[in-house]
């Protein structure tokens, strides 16, 4: 498989170190408020590389950390706790606020299909974790105590700006922009690893340690959960591409610097889902919850077709128009398959050549926008109903989209009101068919337009050209 690895720049072959066996870190949510649509953007994309993984045969262990504690309102190790924030806009302790927030997380996670981590540690349970790393890294000389807080010296590493996708002067000017003048530190892209000292004074969560009664840093959370649960090495670290600096590059710093070499061989950044006005985002207070969808009246899963249609390198932009467009295609994708035979037996060689369709779009740097359509390539496969369920089934493995239940229900229901939504789909189905067959033969392109026909005579749709225009009938 190939991936693009943002600490190359490029796309490599992914070779995970051990044969066989992947281990993935993913940063988890910050559990102050509900996931936004974008957030899980990425942990869909993310599903769907842990899913994939798994398809061609490695054995993932997956690690996700829950942050309730030590991210602050700002990259730049100012402003308040956000958990904090989130229980005083709440009038609820902080632990009520993340227990709340992170079964809302998971609950959204569910309706959109995203399978758990099989380990999700919240950072709160791992405080003696955070203490050991920090003290490794005062005792090596990567960190030191200033004013009362611990600070990481990226002056002593050969390398701080890991990531090439960013240039060392955006990046300060970036450090320079959210930093308030923090006196206590040597240079300015140091970081907090342990807070004792914090202008707001009624931080809830504090707990004892060498260092002062306090609270660990964000950055640290990600290294030293890694660490408990995969050791000293990872394949590969998931999370948002604005994750990347500072959150990503302080990780590699601190945990380079404790274990005293390279650590993770590939990183996964997807990219954001942007609104008219910019990055959705917690922080900007107005932002789309999958309830909210809920309520509009779509299924979430026709959000996660909507995720898969683009790829994860590209800034997605959201729009209830374009929210409408996927949930009309992933209809019309149900309603076909709904109305695929499934009668005889499921072809074994056709069905091992039809799924290099999908290996072929998620080979290449997870394709997902292409995956999708291997999924309508299935319908033109020479082969019967039944193998091509079979393959639309095997590919919902990785996609997860719940295709052959969806379609099931759609046939169960034909019968029943509910059918109107079904036959409607199938009659937009079948008026654009006749729509590109007529073009087709405007164009003298008549082996398209009898492809056009055939394709609808196997599902049981007939054409007739008739003096008042093209009709047709429903066997
Ligand atoms: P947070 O809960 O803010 O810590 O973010 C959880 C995950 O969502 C992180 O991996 C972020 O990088 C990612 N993320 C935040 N905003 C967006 C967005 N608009 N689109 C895609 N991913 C995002
Ligand atoms: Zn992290």
């Amino acid at each position: 498989m190939i991936l693009y690895n943002s600490l190359t720049r490029n796309k490599d072959r992914f070779v995970p170190r051990e044969s066989g066996k992947v281990s993935m870190y993913t940063c988890g949510p910050t559990v102050y408020h509900y996931a936004h649509i974008g957030n899980l953007r990425s942990y869909i994309m993310e599903d769907i590389l842990e899913k994939y993984f798994r398809y061609i045969g490695y054995d993932v262990k997956r690690v996700m950390n829950i942050t309730d504690v030590g991210h602050l309102t700002s990259d730049g190790d100012v402003g308040e706790d956000k958990m904090l924030k989130g229980a005083k806009r709440e009038h609820k302790t902080v632990l009520e606020i993340a227990k709340f927030y992170t079964d809302a997380f998971f609950s959204d996670c569910e309706k959109l299909n995203i399978k758990k981590p099989e380990i999700c540690e919240p950072a709160t349970s791992c405080i003696d974790q955070f203490i050991k790393l920090i003290q490794t890294l005062l005792d090596k000389g990567y960190a030191y105590s200033a004013g009362g807080n611990i600070y990481f010296d990226t002056s002593k590493l050969e390398k701080y700006y890991v990531f090439g996708d960013f240039s060392e002067e955006d990046l300060e000017v970036g450090v320079r922009e959210t930093v308030e003048a923090d006196g206590n530190k040597r240079n300015k892209a140091d970081f907090v690893l342990w807070f004792t000292k914090s202008k707001f004074d009624d931080q809830e969560l504090k707990w004892d340690s060498p260092f002062g009664v306090g609270y660990p840093g964000w950055h640290i959370e990600c290294s030293a959960i890694a660490s408990k649960h995969l050791g000293e090495y990872l394949d590969i670290h998931c999370g948002g591409i604005d994750n990347a600096f500072p959150h990503h590059t302080n990780e590699i710093a601190q945990s380079e610097s404790a274990f005293g070499h390279a650590w993770c061989n590939y990183w996964f950044h997807v990219h954001h889902l942007n609104t008219a006005g910019g990055k959705m985002s917690k922080s900007k207070g107005e932002f789309l919850t999958v309830s909210l969808l809920e309520e509009r009246g779509y299924n979430p899963l026709a959000y996660r077709f909507f995720c898969l249609q683009s790829h994860y390198r590209k800034n997605l932009v959201f729009s209830w128009e374009n929210l409408d467009n996927a949930a009309t295609a992933f209809n019309k994708l149900i309603s076909r398959i709904a109305q695929l035979d499934e009668s005889g037996e499921v072809d074994p060689v056709k069905f091992e050549e039809g799924k290099k369709l999908l290996t072929d779009a998620l080979d290449n740097d997870l394709n997902t926008s292409l995956a999708v359509t291997a999924l309508y390539d299935v319908f033109k496969l020479d082969t019967n109903g039944k193998t091509k369920l079979a393959l639309l089934a095997n590919f919902d493995r990785v996609l997860s989209l719940d295709l052959i239940r969806l379609a099931d229900e759609c046939r169960k229901t034909k019968d029943e009101p509910q059918a109107a939504e079904c036959d409607a789909q199938l009659l937009s189905y079948i008026n654009e068919m006749i729509e590109a067959r007529a073009a087709a033969k405007k164009n003298k392109d008549f082996a398209t337009a009898d492809k056009i026909r055939n394709e609808l005579l196997e599902k049981g749709i007939v054409i007739k050209d008739t003096r008042e225009g093209t009709k047709f009938e429903i066997l």
